[in-house]
């Protein structure tokens, strides 16, 4: 089944609980826009190659759209409109102003050079200039877009507008008008989340153990996090494979990345420099990763890592779903059944959007907050909405993704109504 019809059948599940009204579920289920574009980069070669872009805006009662660029060789509209929707929720769950959008590119920006890459972007903006804007819709990064070309798109647009417009896109560049703390704030967001749920089932941080699939931004970081607080961390990986510590033993993410550094690799046993211990750390493949017997099993890699085909061994307490779709939504009853507790993505990684949110407020209100401003409010937000789903959970007795998915309605319906 595609992508947007999975989470179409999200939402009708979290409506039927409520008891929301069909006509206001249709409306909801329709993206106000769907917008695709040719656009066009001359090439180093001198030739000129036209790529595939798209726009996709998804309800707006709340504020401006909001959601990021992906460019990759298989974007496409299918997705766009699937990731467009669930920034809707992921915005409303967060409680922010905003409504949700995603952007693309289908392109491999590998094969291109600095200067097409900026072409394209720029192109971007001209292509989308008419519905994007401060008010209207602030895109940001994703898969393969970064501060630089976010910073690009900025002053591209700034230009197009005639006026300095920092606030039409986040993710900048801190010199750039880009935010403190941006940069771990998907992490960080999922650390608050990942607190309450531990304080609500009755268990501690300290001396848990923890897997984190994922070595890239949001992986690294909450394994340091995690680390610091005192967790256990019984097994690591990136897209090469992982590696686990065997009886008792914990892993130093700092020291592993030093490994990843100096030999490519996280999975040469467990090195400091050219001392490798072998004996008491054991490499294993990302499938048997997550497997391992842990409390908390963090998936900060790829969509579908929990499936029908493993769910039966997953044997975590806790499951941190920092990577959008990582968790296949159709099992999330089989999890539940295994009281293993989920935290979805629209609540586990809304760190990332959160802090770009206080980076458009920071444009707009021409202030720079310190990085210790972002995390205390950063902390409030992902707490109260933690406790905001817990309570539509015991509720309504389902999935937190369900109800996560029923406090986003329920906020998207009444912005609505206003
Ligand atoms: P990243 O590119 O920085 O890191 C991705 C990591 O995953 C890398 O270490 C890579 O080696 C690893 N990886 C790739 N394939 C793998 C596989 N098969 N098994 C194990 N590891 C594999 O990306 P990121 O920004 O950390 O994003 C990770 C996930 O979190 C994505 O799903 C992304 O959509 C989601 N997310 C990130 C943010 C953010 O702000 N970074 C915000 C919201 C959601």
């Amino acid at each position: 089944m595609k992508s947007f019809q999975i989470t179409l059948d999200q939402l009708t599940k979290a409506a039927g609980l409520m008891g929301l009204n069909k006509s206001t579920l249709a409306e909801i289920k329709k993206p106000d826009r769907v917008l695709t574009k040719k656009i066009s980069v001359k090439m180093d070669n001198g030739k000129v190659k036209k790529f595939e872009a798209y726009r996709v805006q998804f309800n707006n009662a709340r504020g401006p759209y909001k959601g990021g660029i992906r460019y990759h060789p298989e974007a496409d509209l299918d997705e766009v409109k699937t990731l467009a929707l669930i920034m809707a929720i992921k915005c409303a769950v967060a409680d922010l102003p905003m409504g949700g959008g995603k952007g693309g590119v289908k392109v491999k920006p590998k094969d291109l050079s600095e200067r097409e890459l900026e072409e394209l972007s720029r192109a971007w903006i001209r292509a989308f200039k008419k519905y994007i804007g401060p008010d209207k819709d602030v895109p940001a990064p994703d898969l393969y877009t970064n501060p630089m070309i976010m910073a690009w798109m900025a002053d591209e647009y700034s230009k197009l507008v005639g006026k300095k417009t920092l606030a039409v896109i986040t993710g900048k560049p801190l010199d750039k008008g880009g935010s403190e703390g941006r940069d771990t704030s998907t992490a960080q967001g999922g650390y608050y989340v990942l607190e309450e749920a531990i304080k609500k089932l009755g268990l501690k941080l300290k001396g848990s153990k923890v897997v984190v699939q994922g070595f890239g931004n949001a992986g690294f970081n909450i394994a340091e996090l995690l680390y610091k607080a005192g967790a256990k961390m019984i097994g690591l990986s990136d897209s090469q494979g992982g590696i686990k510590a065997l009886s008792g033993r914990s892993m130093n993410p700092a020291r592993v990345m030093k490994t990843k550094k100096e030999q490519g690799k996280i999975h040469a046993c467990y090195c400091l420099g050219a001392v490798c211990d072998c004996e008491h750390y054991q490499r294993v493949t990302n499938k048997q990763l997550l497997e391992i017997e842990t409390d908390i099993l963090v998936l900060a890699a790829l969509e579908n890592q929990i499936i029908k085909k493993n769910v039966g061994k997953a044997k975590a307490k806790i499951i941190l779903e920092l990577a959008n779709g990582g968790i296949d939504p159709t099992v999330d009853q089989i999890l539940e059944d295994k009281n293993i507790v989920v935290l979805p993505d629209v609540l586990a990684n809304a760190g990332g959007v959160t802090v770009s949110y206080f980076e458009w407020l920071q444009n707009r209100k021409k202030e720079h907050w310190t990085e210790k401003e972002v995390f205390v409010k950063l902390k409030k937000i992902m707490r109260d909405n933690f406790g905001e789903v817990w309570q539509r959970k015991e509720r309504y007795k389902t999935t937190a993704r369900t109800a996560a998915f029923i406090l986003g309605l329920e906020r998207i319906v009444k912005a609505m109504k206003r």
